[in-house]
């Protein structure tokens, strides 16, 4: 194709060039960040596992300012347009096992209080779906709660109820132990073969209450079991999928992410790079053989300040293998493909995973890095929106409309 001076142009050129000739300009195409950055503030973002409350636990970050560490704050959360991080309320199984589970339980939640309650122009509390569309109406990122292993409810469904008058939507029903409840994914020994004959009461009171259950870190006899006993759609707020990391039970296998579709209820895919490869994985598992070897031959204390810098020195000596945005990606693809658009959304563990974000999804300010990345892969708005908060809050209103018609109406704070 040639213009009339003889050099070559591209069709698109020609085409300009004669729509210029009857007054008509082409647009450039848009710039496909631009266009996920204006997705990221138009859609709802929900992301059901954020490690806050421990961090602050641990350290005197203030997130509703700009923090050098860490994975959150408000600064770039507005940035990445995240409008509902679900605080996890992680109780750790040894403090559980030492009896510490409820103090530690209304300590976190008593922070995230405090923050919302510091910055009420910034952060509000959501206990509801809809707390979460007033807060972002008004400008407000929104704080609902989660409890990541559920120690704290000791047996007693009183104590169920203070967690839920407190603000707590969902419970994940262990963490790397097996506790009263149900057997963990991390731990070998089998306690009760899934779930616990507390458990099994625990799961109808959670489905009564309209209270949301998280099946991540439950062994896979539990999550069957789960699946079978629950009167409502159950959600996985931070699990990948296992195909990708063989032998990793943390996360989930087809089968269940299919059950999960079946059920109606949601996966939200964790971005830690090792739940997402299996070279992540495998150097994590490298790792702590390393630890433990070092550990054995030194003979040092377990506070000895070699034993504490070993995993620092370790990835000098050894880069961490990081994942990417396609990574998260095609986890995502898979989800999609196993359970259906409606069943699949975001739980980035962020502030949980430590120094093993891919690369492209280091912080909350990066979902637009992801929505680039659906877009290229040819998700619909539709589509992307349900991904990005659209199912979970689907969930979370179909769950507590459940409770509700069982004399358990939301509460809302907003
Ligand atoms: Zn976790």
């Amino acid at each position: 194709m040639r213009s009339v001076r003889g050099t070559r142009l591209s069709r698109t050129a020609v085409l300009a060039v004669l729509l210029a000739a009857v007054g008509c300009t082409v647009q450039p195409p848009p710039d496909p960040m631009a266009r996920a950055h204006a997705l990221a503030q138009r859609f709802v973002i929900v992301d059901t596992h954020v490690d806050v409350p421990y961090r602050l636990q641990n350290s005197d970050d203030d997130v509703a300012a700009a923090t050098a560490g860490g994975d959150f704050d408000y600064p770039r959360a507005v940035v990445g347009g995240l409008d509902a991080p679900f605080m996890s309320i992680y109780i750790p199984a040894d403090v559980d096992a030492a009896g510490g589970a409820q103090a530690l339980a209304d300590e976190l939640i008593d922070r995230i209080e405090r923050l919302a309650g510091t910055h009420p122009d910034k952060f509000a509390l959501a206990t509801c779906a809809a707390d979460v569309l007033r807060a972002r109406d008004t400008g407000r990122i929104a704080l609902p709660m989660g409890m990541e292993n559920g120690g704290p409810i000791a047996g007693d469904l009183g104590r169920l109820d203070h967690y839920r008058d407190r603000g707590i939507v969902y419970v994940g029903l262990t963490h790397s132990r097996a506790n009263h409840i149900a057997d963990s994914s991390y731990d070998l020994n089998e306690r009760w073969g899934g779930l616990s004959p507390f458990g099994r009461e625990l799961i109808e009171a959670l489905n009564d209450r309209g209270m949301l259950i998280d099946v991540s870190h439950i062994s896979d006899k539990a999550f069957w079991q789960v699946i079978e006993l629950s009167a409502t759609p159950v959600i996985a707020s931070h699990s990948s999928l296992r195909h990708f990391t063989p032998g990793f039970h943390r996360n989930m296998d087809d089968a269940m992410v299919e059950a999960i579709g079946r059920n109606g209820g949601v996966v939200q895919i964790n971005f830690g790079s090792g739940f997402l490869t299996r070279t992540a994985r495998e150097y994590s598992d490298a790792q702590q053989a390393a630890f433990l070897r070092f550990r054995a031959q030194s003979g040092l204390e377990p506070d000895h300040p070699e034993i504490t810098t070993f995993g620092v020195r370790y990835r000098e000596q050894n880069p961490y293998p990081f994942a990417t945005v396609d990574d998260v990606l095609d986890h995502i693809d898979r989800a999609v493909a196993l359970a259906g658009i409606d069943h699949v959304g975001l739980g980035s563990d962020y502030d949980g995973v430590g120094d093993s974000l891919p690369t492209g999804l280091k912080d909350v300010s990066a979902y637009p890095n992801l929505i680039a990345g659906l877009l290229r892969r040819g998700y619909t708005e539709t589509d992307i929106e349900k991904i990005l908060g659209g199912n979970t809050l689907r969930v979370w209103q179909g769950v507590a409309g459940y409770g509700a018609a069982r004399g358990y109406s939301p509460i809302c704070r907003l």
